[in-house]
């Protein structure tokens, strides 16, 4: 006899980390993780070094500081921020407070879209609830389908806008249409963490939503991509009052260690860093997408640091991960969304994605 864990956990599929490394290769470039062009802002590394005979204390258990300085940046009130190590942290507390069983013991259903970010699943199964999956159409979110996947069971829907790892997003309109014909009781999560890279009029992160909205609606945003400080595990939610003092009661009450709380300060202070970021990705994605369609290589639109790219069948993408890694570049396979025919491939920077079109240009010569 031994401890068993509950018959929920066991079909869990773990998460697929970005690979990091190829053995052999001697210059290895990481366009898997969609980690930011530019690494971490100036000021971040300082803020680290300048910790470095304080690492015994305790952090700021609200770090008050840092939810100061994120509603200051983006013009929110930080009573109603709460921080996470990395905003998968406070995915996974959403799902555990708002999802799991229904008072009648049967399993409560959580909403995500058929290509839709892997957390949000392996998240609401840990939590015990039911995950279905709403079909896309042109592999961007379909408000009409997700409404009618709802059943008086669901409790939470998970949009990534935009979403990951098909790049597209949902305008405004719809994501209020979506909201205002969802049950009231239903939590809509917008994961944001690719919004700092949107320049769109018709695009709202969520923060209108959640301010327009009842108690029903929270945005989570990261650190992890534009802020290029993934490794140190910073994520935030901006939600009404109840659902932030709910977070607050569960989460762990250091979540945000010493070390992300300041770098995640000095990451805001840089002057430029988001308009410099958001410049570069649009001009370097318009110009990796144009070298691959002229290579008959088909693009999702994307509207983040990554694009989505379709080589034909699940052969050619393997093929063509096989090329790029043999050139030590490491992009994404995303076979595990359902998409074996796609690899995606993270905007770095001018040279890296000269390097991708170059390779992928070989490869299709090769191919011809
Ligand atoms: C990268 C990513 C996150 C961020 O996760 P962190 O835990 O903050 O690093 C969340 N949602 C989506 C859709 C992502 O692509």
């Amino acid at each position: 006899m031994h401890p068993r864990a509950r018959p929920e956990i066991a079909a869990i599929h773990p998460y697929t980390p970005g690979v990091a490394q190829l053995p052999g290769a001697n210059r290895v470039i990481k366009l898997s993780s969609n980690e930011g062009a530019f690494g971490p802002p100036p000021g971040v590394a300082e803020a680290i070094a300048a910790l470095a005979t304080r690492h015994h204390r305790y952090p700021d258990s609200d770090a008050v500081a840092l939810r100061a300085a994120i509603g200051a940046r983006f013009g929110l009130d930080p009573a109603r921020i709460v921080c996470g190590a990395g905003s998968d942290d406070l995915l996974f507390l959403l799902c555990h407070i708002y999802g799991g069983k229904l008072a009648d013991g049967a399993s409560s259903e959580l909403i995500m879209t058929a290509h839709g970010f892997s957390i949000y699943e392996i998240a609401g199964r840990l939590a015990g609830c039911r995950v279905v999956k709403a079909p896309e159409r042109a592999l961007t979110t379909d408000v009409d389908a997700i409404l009618a996947a709802v059943t008086p069971a669901t409790r939470l829907v998970f949009i990534a806008n935009p979403n990951n790892p098909t790049g597209t997003f949902l305008p405004a309109g719809e994501a209020q249409r979506l909201r205002q014909r969802l049950p009231p009781d239903v939590l809509l999560v917008l994961d944001a963490a690719y919004a700092e890279y949107v320049d769109r009029p018709d695009y709202d992160p969520g923060t209108a939503l959640v301010d327009s909205g009842g108690e029903n609606t929270v945005m989570t945003r990261t650190f992890s991509k534009m802020f290029g400080i993934g490794g140190l595990r910073l994520g935030w939610a901006y939600g009404p009052a109840e659902m932030v003092a709910n977070l607050n009661r569960v989460r762990g009450p250091f979540n945000v260690s010493l070390v992300a709380h300041d770098a995640g300060l000095a990451a805001l202070a840089a002057p430029g860093w988001i308009e410099q970021s958001r410049r570069h990705n649009a001009t370097e994605r318009a110009r990796l997408t144009r070298a691959l369609d002229d290579l008959g290589i088909p693009v999702t639109p994307s509207e983040t640091n990554f694009i989505l790219a379709d080589f034909g069948s699940a052969a050619g993408a393997e093929a063509a991960d096989a090329h790029l890694r043999g050139r030590g570049l490491i992009v994404r396979r995303v076979a595990g969304y359902g998409l074996p025919a796609h690899l995606r491939i993270t905007i770095g920077t001018t040279e890296e994605c000269d390097l991708v079109a170059g390779a992928l240009g070989d490869f299709a010569a090769a191919r011809a």
